[in-house]
């Protein structure tokens, strides 16, 4: 049987929940033990991929095709495994698998009940997930905040493995301690409450982990042991950190992972095998040169606010790349819109080293991307589209070096003159029904190299693959015209029919990929591409 490891929010959100979760994994791992870790999200969406990420974030694909929560991508970059759709529920997936069952006779004529059915499902699922990866240890994250209506049933299934299992179950929450600036005392009721609502729905914690702005003091250690009913040496203190890297390092000078072993009675199977990750963390806070790097999107804007964590893989990418290279990658994020009523601005693109541009849909800011990509093409400037980048990398090479004037994607205009990106075939007739959630090319593919591309070079080897999540994908019909107009299809898929690469010749660096590398970096193994692309935007 594996061990089970809840983690729980407190207070507020947005307190890295999922760095804690995915630290106390890699912790562990150090420690020789095989880990998982399980996303559950309290939304009815059956999963993030019909959603905006300016509200929800990244939308993060699996090596199946799962289209998760953003948190999946931090348990690969920190456990370095891939994570697959059965790590990830939803209270949508759970209530639409309790239905189904239910119509299918599957309870044997019983009332089904939201309690305890649906718990129990949530608990079969976890277990499936602990068993499919060999698990010894899962780590089970709950999204929301205790005392939160959305996620009591999920609570409840935490409650009900902890009753059946008491000895291979932990319950971490990690809560907040605000420093009241005309107070300027770091206070601890609002995380003895949440100890206490989650005391009412039958969880102890086993630890708190103390996020704050500054270091938890001995005094305060003291008194949310005594409050919360918890040894003082499973009082975690978690202050801010200048790199999510830095978490899992902090945590172990309170021996977190110490403490766990000695709960489920583990001992740890080797020495601590953390070398290479406080290598990672001394290089990224060393003194190095700068590289410095534009990300044109649209998903940046939320009220006052810039959410950048639309593009948190991209940015951990680039991040991974520039460390591994030993430069200091400098982000900034420039709304696309920005460039279609100041075309201007373009002049200022010439400042940077590098130009990327994500993901993305619909039309808002698109013109401005083209602009951009057009600008990095003609001044040579390191350039790499991601998916939508790499289409509108193939409209602005068609409507400038290939003179197809009314070139455009489909997804625009359906009625472009020249369609050079249009919805693939088998996308069509799902449009028609109406049925979006998760229908798009989803997922892992293999794609072929052509010989003397920068990416074949990049990767140095013939065939890969990679993650995609598109509808609309290069026109074969404009192939022909297109790379006699100089355009090299650097990348296909292994039949040779969908193009999956571009890349223009006689340039630093400019290559346009149909799927999303970023969701393959990890921290201690940057991807490839992204690994050329910031050694040239360095020359
Ligand atoms: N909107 C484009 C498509 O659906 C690109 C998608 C993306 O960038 N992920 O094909």
């Amino acid at each position: 049987m594996s061990k089970f490891i809840f983690v729980v929010g407190g207070v507020m959100s947005g307190v890295g929940k999922g760095t804690a979760t995915a630290s106390i994994g890699r912790i562990l791992q150090s420690k020789g033990f095989r880990v998982t870790a399980v996303k559950v999200d309290p939304y009815i969406n059956v999963d993030a991929g019909t959603m905006n990420p300016v509200e929800h974030g990244e939308v993060f694909v699996t090596e199946d095709g799962d289209e998760t929560d953003q948190d999946i991508g931090n348990y690969e970059r920190f456990l370095d495994t891939d994570i697959t759709s059965v790590n990830y529920m939803t209270t949508g997936r759970v209530y639409r698998e309790v239905i189904e069952r239910e119509r299918n006779l599957e309870y044997g004529g019983r009332t089904v009940e939201v309690v305890p059915h649906v718990p129990e499902e949530v608990v079969r699922r976890i277990k499936r997930a602990a068993k499919e990866a060999h698990a010894d240890i899962c780590m089970v994250e709950i999204g929301g905040t205790v005392g939160e209506y959305q996620n009591i049933l999920f609570l409840e299934a935490a409650r009900m493995m902890h009753l059946k299992h008491p000895k291979d179950v932990l319950f971490v929450l990690v809560s907040y301690l605000p420093i009241p600036f005309n107070l300027g005392e770091m206070k601890t009721k609002p995380t003895q409450y949440a100890v206490r609502t989650l005391n009412s729905a039958g969880i102890q914690p086993d630890f708190i982990i103390a996020r704050a702005s500054r270091a938890l003091d001995e005094p305060r250690k003291r008194k949310l042991s005594q409050f919360c009913n918890i040894d003082e040496r499973d009082v975690i203190s978690a202050p801010d950190a200048a790199s999510v890297y830095d978490v899992p390092l902090n945590f172990e000078q309170d021996q977190v992972g110490k403490r766990i072993l000695s709960k489920f009675g583990l001992r740890a199977r080797q020495r601590n095998d953390m070398k290479e990750w406080a290598k990672l963390v001394k290089t990224i806070h060393a003194e190095k040169k700068a590289v410095r790097i534009a990300v044109v999107g649209k998903y940046f804007a939320s009220g006052d606010f810039s959410l950048t964590d639309a593009y948190i893989s991209v940015i951990e990418a680039i991040k991974a790349a520039a460390w591994h290279n030993g430069v200091d990658p400098q982000l900034d994020w420039l709304d696309s819109t920005e460039f279609e009523t100041h075309p201007e601005k373009l002049k200022e693109l010439s400042r940077y080293d590098g130009i990327l541009v994500p993901g993305g849909f619909g039309s808002r800011g698109i013109e401005g991307k083209i602009a951009v990509i057009r600008y990095a093409r003609e001044k040579k400037i390191p350039y790499f589209g991601l998916c939508y980048g790499m289409q509108l990398a193939t409209i602005e090479f068609a409507r400038h070096v290939a003179g197809l004037k009314g070139a455009h994607t489909t997804e625009v205009n359906p009625e472009a003159e020249h369609p050079v990106i249009h919805i693939m075939p088998e996308q069509e007739a799902i449009v028609t029904k109406k049925k979006f959630g998760g229908t798009m090319r989803l997922g892992s593919y293999a794609c072929a190299l052509a010989a003397k591309s920068h990416s074949r070079k990049a990767y140095g080897k013939r065939e890969v693959t990679e993650r995609h999540r598109h509808r609309y994908e290069f026109n074969g019909d404009y192939r022909e015209r297109l790379e006699k107009a100089g355009l090299t299809i650097a990348g296909t898929s292994p039949d040779g029919s969908l193009v999956e690469i571009v890349e223009v010749k006689e340039h630093p660096f400019f290559v346009g990929v149909q799927f999303h590398p970023e969701f393959k970096s990890r921290p201690l193994r940057p991807h490839p591409l992204f690994n050329a692309f910031i050694k040239a935007a360095i020359a």
